[in-house]
């Protein structure tokens, strides 16, 4: 018997990986200089934290500079400041899907309230864009383009080098919300800005990044001492960039053996669950991410009949409030097939066996209240 509860929630957020602890720890412990400071204990600090960041953007686009910041959430906030600018030159309409984050949608959303435009561009019953309808939205006064590379509760790949061919034709600049991409699988090269997360690559969290393309101007968001180039002001934590900096550094190590095994526990998992439907793309898909539904379950009543294993509701977006997933919906998914719809996340750390027990205890508790 596997110590429960099955951890099978690797898109809400990754176990910290050991050697990302243990390259934490003595900045915690021992080395508590201000890296803003010009001592030696500040430079050391400040060494470190740029050693972070050059393994950060080891696995980013070259011609650009990544800032830290608190979460990808900050990140994304932080990118579309850039649309400020971008209506002194009459571009005033922001174009992102409509199964984005939260992070970008509601970010988005704000920006309409403050007399933007905005296109949520539909995404298809695979939960693709269509590439000829959003040439069709993308004009010259479209200031952002906003699309993630992998949908946090569908898993299905967005083609953002395509998406990114059509910003730019018309000049509008692209933010690719990567935080479920990055550290998994080859960043696209020709967007903008990205966006990305430390809890979602076996980092700490409250670190994320933002890479920018040189030349793109970011104005601050946070005012203050002027730290990551006066953008976002206050004093970084060397324990958060080196945990993120060494988790980026591990991802890039183990990009394929990751890859390989998480295929193989995804194999595993859909011949366990073959009883039941795939939500989104069944191939143009991250293979750690299996969104599936039973037509007539109650997920809220399997999720408190299945407590030995971690996983997700379909039914409720990632923040917890209860509200029906926008994503599903935007599959064109009802009411009923929502809340029959569960995600399993599978990551470095699980096991085939673990996946074949969890399966059994799912299937179980579904047959059970089907029956
Ligand atoms: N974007 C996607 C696709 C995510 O999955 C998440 C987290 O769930 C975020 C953005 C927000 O990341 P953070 O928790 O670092 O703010």
């Amino acid at each position: 018997m596997r110590k429960l509860p099955i951890y099978l929630d690797n898109q809400a957020t990754t176990p910290v990986a050991p050697e990302v602890f243990d390259t934490m720890v003595p900045w915690m412990r021992d080395h508590y200089g201000n890296p803003h400071s010009s001592h030696i204990l500040g430079r050391q600090a400040a060494a470190a934290v740029e050693v972070a960041r050059e393994q950060v953007a080891a696995l980013l686009p070259a011609a650009g500079r990544v800032l830290f910041t608190g979460s990808a959430t900050e990140a994304i906030n932080l990118a579309f400041g850039t649309v400020q600018k971008m209506r002194q030159q009459a571009r005033d309409q922001i174009i992102v899907l409509d199964s984005e984050h939260a992070a970008v949608r509601d970010t988005a959303l704000w920006y309409q309230r403050q007399g933007f435009e905005l296109v949520l561009q539909p995404v298809d019953s695979d939960g693709l864009v269509s590439l000829e309808a959003l040439e069709a939205a993308i004009g010259p006064r479209t200031a952002l383009v906003g699309s993630m590379l992998v949908n946090n509760e569908i898993g299905v790949i967005q083609p953002v080098e395509a998406i990114a061919a059509l910003a730019d034709q018309s000049g509008a600049l692209m933010l690719c919300d990567a935080v479920q991409g990055f550290g998994r699988l080859d960043i696209p090269g020709h967007v903008d800005m990205i966006a990305l997360s430390g809890h979602k690559i076996y980092g700490p969290k409250a670190i994320g990044a933002l890479w920018v393309r040189d030349g793109v101007e970011l104005p601050a968001l946070i005012h203050g001492g002027g730290q990551e180039q006066g953008i976002r002001s206050g004093t970084l934590s060397p324990a958060l960039c080196v945990g993120l900096g060494k988790a980026a550094a591990l991802c890039a190590e183990r990009m394929d053996a990751d890859h390989a095994h998480i295929a193989n526990l995804a194999v595993k998992a859909r011949s366990l669950f073959s009883d039941w439907t795939i939500n989104g793309a069944r191939d143009q898909r991250y293979a750690g991410n299996l969104n599936i539904r039973r037509d007539g379950l109650d997920v809220g009543r399997l999720m408190s009949d299945v407590r030995g294993v971690a996983f997700s509701a379909g039914s409720a977006c990632a923040s917890g409030s209860g509200r029906p997933s926008h994503v599903l919906a935007a599959l064109g998914l009802d009411a009923k097939q929502i809340k029959s719809s569960i995600r399993l996340g599978f990551g470095r750390y699980n096991s085939l066996e673990e996946v074949e027990q969890a399966a059994c205890l799912i299937n179980d508790a579904a047959e059970k209240q089907l029956r």
